[in-house]
């Protein structure tokens, strides 16, 4: 579902250039759930940007669901994004005057539906993530735990064909953490591709795969035991 070639990223500041991707290479097998690990500045943000169609490269191809996107204006972007990408941050960024229900609507706007499916599916989305009896909150008056199910529900809320998540338990302690983790878990034994950036190893764990940033580049990419004999190998899924 995500094909990333040869992609950099870099910044001028003053004379100097300043490096933050160094030929990435990358590709992500539909249904996968792929934690990208590194330490602070190495890149992962970066990273995620560009695979959310927020930030664009240097240089490289980048190829979404079959779409390339590099030489798409920004408005075609946005759709591509508001179409295909689920977002999960860790500072939740709900809006603060909007109430949950509404929250999980936002996206929805964007993509064109219709008032009445609109409310449907927040509700559906909402009561799946166990927050069904507080759509009428405001963010304010939710739990860390409680805002991060309704950002979750927010990302699901038009089927994304792929979820993003940085440090989505960065802001939670750690019972509410885990809680969250086994949501995104559960996301994709259900048969959606996650990204999930973390700095920490015990979250990566997590993952099915796990790819390694130092510095802008990947330094490991490995496979967990554990899920190998349930992932097809990336070469397989795509012949
Ligand atoms: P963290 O774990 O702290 O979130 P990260 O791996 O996500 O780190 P990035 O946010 O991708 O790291 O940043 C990588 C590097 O790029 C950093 O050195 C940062 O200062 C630099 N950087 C990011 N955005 C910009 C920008 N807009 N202009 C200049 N430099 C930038
Ligand atoms: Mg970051």
């Amino acid at each position: 579902i995500i094909e990333l070639n040869e992609i950099t990223k870099s910044y001028t500041r003053g004379a100097e250039e300043l490096q933050i991707l160094r030929g990435i290479t990358l590709h992500i097998a539909e249904g996968d759930f792929v934690a990208i690990i590194g330490p602070s500045g190495s890149g992962k943000s970066t990273l995620m940007n560009t695979i959310g169609l927020l930030d664009s490269p240097t240089s490289g191809s980048y190829t979404l669901d079959g779409v390339a996107t590099e030489k798409m204006s920004d408005n075609g972007l946005a759709q591509l994004r508001n179409r295909k990408i689920g977002f999960i941050f860790q500072q939740f960024n709900l809006l603060p005057r909007l109430t949950a229900m509404e929250n999980v609507e936002l996206p929805m706007i964007y993509a064109g539906i219709s008032p009445k499916q609109r409310k449907e599916q927040a509700k559906r989305m909402l009561t799946k993530l166990g927050m069904g009896e507080r759509g009428h909150h405001k963010p304010s008056e939710l739990s860390g735990g409680q805002q991060q199910r309704v950002a979750i529900a927010r990302a699901l809320a038009i089927s994304p064909s792929l979820i993003l998540a940085d440090e989505p338990t960065g802001a939670l302690d750690s019972k509410t953490g885990i809680e969250v983790l086994e949501l995104i878990k559960e996301l994709n034994q259900q048969g959606n591709t996650i990204v999930l950036i973390t700095h920490d190893h015990h979250i990566a764990d997590n993952a099915k795969r796990v790819v390694a940033l130092r510095d802008g580049e990947i330094v490991s990419d490995t496979r967990g035991d554990a899920w190998s004999v349930e992932v097809p190998k990336l070469e397989e899924a795509h012949s």
